[in-house]
This record gives C-alpha cells, sequence and structure tokens, in this order.
C-alpha cells in the first residue's frame, strides 16, 4: 500500500473501514500542547510533567505545579490528555530528586520507583493535577512511568483514585509488564506502551548510545512481539492499549501497531498528519496483515518490507 499524503488527515483516526484508532499528541510544554492542538491531535497521550522541572533546584509548590500543567492542558478543554506522573531519573535526570549515585542509573530507583520513597512528593503531584484538570476542562487521566509489576500499577491506581482523579493507567516499558499485561490491565483503566524504554529494556542496549542505535529499531520482530502480548491482552480485557513511543511516528509501524490491537497512537506533532493520514488509506485487515508479515520477520529490515507489502 502507498501511504497517503498530509492532505487525507481528517482529525479523526480511523482505517479507511471506519476501525478508530485515536491520533494524539506527545507534549512537555506549553509550546508543544498549542503545537499538538494545531496539527489535528485528537488529544495528549503523553504529557511528560518532568520536563517542567529539568531545571527546577527544588520541588516546586502544589500552586506552582498546577499552574504549570493548566498551561499545558489549555488547548484540550474537553479533550482527552495522558499525563505522566515524573519519571525522574536515567536520561532524565531531576536535581530534587536525584537518587543516590546509582552504577546503572537505567535500572536503577527511577520513574514510578521514586515514589515508593516519596510518596509525598507523587500526592503533591496528583493534587495539582487534579487541581489542573478542574481549572482546564481537559478529560484528564493519569499514569505512570517504569512500572514493573501488576501489583505496582494497582498501588499507582489505588493513590491516583484516591485523588479524586478517574483514571488511572501505566507504561508498559519492562519487558516483564508487557508479559503481565493481562494482570496489569485489570488493576487499571488502560496502558501506554513506551516503545523508547521498551526496546532499551527488551535488548539490554542504552537508548542514549549510538554504538546500540541498531538493536533499538523499532522493527525489531522481538519487540514487536512484546508489543502483541499487550495488544492481545488490551483485546481480552476491552481496555485502551496506547503506543507513546517514537515507534507512533513511523506511519507504516503505525498501522502494524493497529494491526497488534492499539488503540491509540501518540507522537510529536510533526508525524500527526501524515500518520493519520496513513490510516485513513488502509483497511483493519491491511493493518493485520502488515502485523503478521512484521512479526513473522527474521530482523528489522524483512519486517519493513513485509509491513510495505500488505
Ligand atoms: C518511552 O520510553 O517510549 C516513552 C514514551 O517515554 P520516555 O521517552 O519519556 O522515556
Ligand atoms: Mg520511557
Amino acid at each position: 500500500a502507498v501511504v497517503a499524503g498530509p492532505a487525507e488527515w481528517n482529525g479523526v483516526g480511523t482505517t479507511s473501514d471506519g476501525h478508530r484508532v485515536k491520533v494524539l499528541g506527545n507534549v512537555g510544554s506549553p509550546a508543544d500542547a498549542r503545537a499538538a492542538a494545531d496539527a489535528g491531535a485528537e488529544g495528549v497521550g503523553l504529557f511528560r510533567t518532568e520536563f517542567c522541572y529539568l531545571d527546577a533546584p527544588s520541588e516546586p509548590s502544589v500552586d506552582e505545579q498546577r499552574a504549570a500543567y493548566a498551561a499545558v492542558l489549555a488547548p484540550f478543554a474537553g479533550k482527552q490528555v495522558i499525563v505522566r506522573t515524573l519519571d525522574a531519573g536515567a536520561d532524565k535526570p531531576l536535581a530534587f530528586l536525584s537518587p543516590e549515585e546509582e552504577p546503572n542509573p537505567a535500572l536503577g530507583v527511577r520513574g514510578l520507583r521514586v515514589a515508593f520513597d516519596r510518596r509525598d512528593v507523587l500526592d503533591r503531584q496528583l493534587e495539582a493535577i487534579a487541581g489542573a484538570a478542574a481549572e482546564s476542562g481537559a478529560e484528564v487521566s493519569v499514569m505512570a512511568p517504569m512500572v514493573a509489576t501488576a501489583e505496582e500499577a494497582a498501588w499507582f491506581a489505588e493513590r491516583v483514585r484516591a485523588a479524586g482523579i478517574a483514571r488511572a493507567g501505566v507504561m508498559i516499558e519492562i519487558p516483564a509488564a508487557a508479559l503481565s499485561a493481562r494482570e496489569i490491565l485489570e488493576a487499571v483503566d488502560f496502558v501506554s506502551i513506551g516503545t523508547n524504554d521498551l526496546a532499551q529494556y527488551t535488548f539490554a542496549a542504552d537508548r542514549q548510545l549510538g554504538a546500540v542505535a541498531k538493536l533499538n529499531d523499532p522493527w525489531q520482530p522481538a519487540l514487536l512481539r512484546l508489543i502483541k502480548l499487550v495488544g492481545d491482552a488490551g483485546r481480552a480485557t476491552g481496555k485502551a492499549v496506547g503506543v507513546c513511543g517514537e515507534a507512533a511516528a513511523d506511519p507504516l509501524l503505525a498501522r502494524v501497531l493497529t494491526g497488534l490491537g492499539v488503540t491509540s497512537l501518540s507522537m510529536n506533532a510533526a508525524a500527526i498528519r501524515v500518520v493519520g493520514a496513513g490510516l485513513a488509506a488502509t483497511t483493519l485487515a491491511q493493518c493485520e496483515a502488515a502485523a503478521a508479515a512484521a512479526l513473522a520477520a527474521p530482523d528489522p529490515a524483512a519486517a519493513r518490507e513485509g509491513a510495505r507489502e500488505n
């Protein structure tokens, strides 16, 4: 199939035969949010809140956080926005939440793991998010980064609901979480696959290291097989499965992900129109055939080629 040009994107993500796949934006600032809204994003699939604080020497107050989040939510009144709680550590260190020196920061106390010892920080952030949601009128859900087990997912969902936020989800970024997708989905309302970290941890290949970038290719069949497990669990439980890593921004891979059971795709603003148009130019059956070909391929190049032929 030929990937359609941007002109054919009408702002509602569907295949040509009407299978719905939401096309959402990844944002980290008010400027990103405006760019995503201008590009026609149906909502936000990943708001990286730590981007508001990369230079902050100390934890911002609840009021400061609420104002920062409300500024990002503003263009999305009445629309779905998934706010991610702080993903501090490894490639995104925060001065006020830095863990002790660790030999392997990517495998250390990062993401949700920070919150187990600092519940106070999580609870203040949730309070600020709930306030910003009310102020902006956006339909806000909250999700946690770097979740490994269903027990962690359940712990997080309980704290989110205690903060008065209706929908709680988690990211699937660790292979163990993909393998436990069914149990995790039973504990939360939705999941979103972070393909950048899921690739890094699947291939034991640092996402920041050029020397191993070949392993971190989102077309790797082993990565697609893990994503399929999550898509299957989503179908079995009737819950939403998003992708918010870079993989979602590739129009051909977006078809494969749709065929694997993914129900929303979240990406940088520049990719929204081309991914939306690509979906509109294909049927669900073609997406499923592309997914089957990519899954069965021996390597990333063959996966891409197999998908392109469908
Ligand atoms: C990911 O890991 O794919 C993801 C979306 O999160 P981040 O890139 O912020 O780690
Ligand atoms: Mg990540």
